[in-house]
């Protein structure tokens, strides 16, 4: 690309939880914002003190699963130490008003992601990223089939400190529940409804969308059409079975979204072959927003239906997805007061920085 973007200043609303909206407002020449607490990353592969190293397995409590077993495991899941949520509690839910309460029941556990200490998503094989989602999905599973109270798994990752990272070790978790959060209830329901509407799944809509937007190329002198290509605007990364994109209204300025290019609504039935090509695209996409923002600090957490009421409206209307939402600046006084996200790059310039990055083959 050779033209500055235009600079662009309007309110998106997201499609798919019209309740968020964000305010692009970019300026002509704007860099991108890089992480504003650019903390130097540990990038040592073994700390001798780390609980998360492998060595040190007696710090952690006893693990739950590790893959594969043994001590040369690649991936170990553990209790969390300190959980948001406990399995000893009484798990009636309780509301007042339009407040809903719920008492602490449920689970709380840590996925070591990888043995070695300082390595960051972007830099795991594509075989080792197949091999952790494959790890989420059989737990999911083996929790749903141990607790029928339990009515969400959310799995979620926090890297960096700028994302409430606490220990520099890369490591997702898992929060089961007895109820649907309130974010995946929404996207629930938004979806439904445009599925009644107009008997489509939104998120195959966008992704259409997403695929075959068509640019115009003019010519310079006459101004005269010259050719139409589909670019795929806001598309980042497509493997065969998955496709990263940018959305076209999203809270944070590098946000990517992974879904599947054919419709499914259930992450748990994904086979280890279509996992193997996610795997791919993760590592592919994280790379690229390495590449264009630097040692980025994420949060990722994956929404799929909700276990136990797949009926065939919400098999039809749902679409299971994996949100990355870089931190690359701080909500101020406006955002949280407004409930507004502020972006100051357009989706589409973004999703041009990190499309033109150039990548080895993999
Ligand atoms: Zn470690
Ligand atoms: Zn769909
Ligand atoms: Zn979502």
């Amino acid at each position: 690309m050779t033209d500055e973007p235009k600079p662009v200043r309007e309110i998106r609303i997201n499609p798919v939880v019209p309740t968020e909206s964000v305010l692009v407002a970019t300026a002509r020449g704007m860099r991108p914002r890089k992480a504003e607490d650019t903390v130097q990353r540990d990038t040592r592969p073994h700390v001798d003190t780390c609980p998360f190293c492998r060595g040190n397995e007696e710090k952690t409590p006893p693990a739950i699963r590790t893959v594969p077993e043994g001590p040369d495991w690649a991936i170990r899941i553990v209790p969390n130490l300190y959980p948001v949520l406990g399995d000893d509690q009484p798990s009636t839910a309780l509301a007042f008003g339009l407040q809903q309460v719920i008492d602490g029941y449920g689970r709380h556990e840590v996925v070591i992601d990888h043995p070695n200490h300082g390595i960051a998503i972007h830099e795991m094989s594509a075989d080792h990223l197949a091999l952790l989602f494959r790890t989420y999905r059989d737990r999911m599973t083996e929790l749903h089939a141990s607790d029928p109270r339990l009515r969400y798994v959310l799995v979620f990752k926090n890297f960096g400190p700028a994302a409430g990272a606490s220990i520099p070790h890369s490591h997702s978790q898992i929060i089961a529940t007895p109820v649907v959060p309130e974010n995946v209830q929404n996207e629930v329901a938004h979806a439904k409804a445009h599925h009644a509407k107009t008997g489509q799944c939104i998120f195959c809509s966008l992704i259409d969308e997403a695929l075959t937007f068509e640019a115009t190329i003019y010519d310079r002198d006459s101004g005269a059409v010259r050719r139409k290509i589909a670019v795929g605007q806001y598309v980042v990364e497509r493997g065969e079975h998955f496709v990263a994109i940018k959305p076209f209204a999203s809270r944070y300025e590098w946000e990517l979204h992974i879904l599947p290019l054919k419709h499914n609504a259930d992450f748990l039935v994904e086979n280890d072959e279509r996992l193997a090509d996610f795997g791919r695209v993760l590592r592919r996409a994280m790379a690229r927003l390495d590449h264009v923002i630097g040692g980025a600090q994420y949060n990722f957490f994956l929404h799929t239906v909700p276990y136990g009421s797949e009926s065939d409206e919400l098999a039809a209307s749902y679409h299971w997805h994996l949100e990355i939402c870089p931190r690359t600046s701080i909500p101020t006084g406006f955002e949280l007061g407004s409930g507004l996200f502020v972006s100051t790059i357009s989706p589409e310039d973004a999703a041009a920085q990190l499309r033109a990055v150039k990548l080895p083959d993999d």
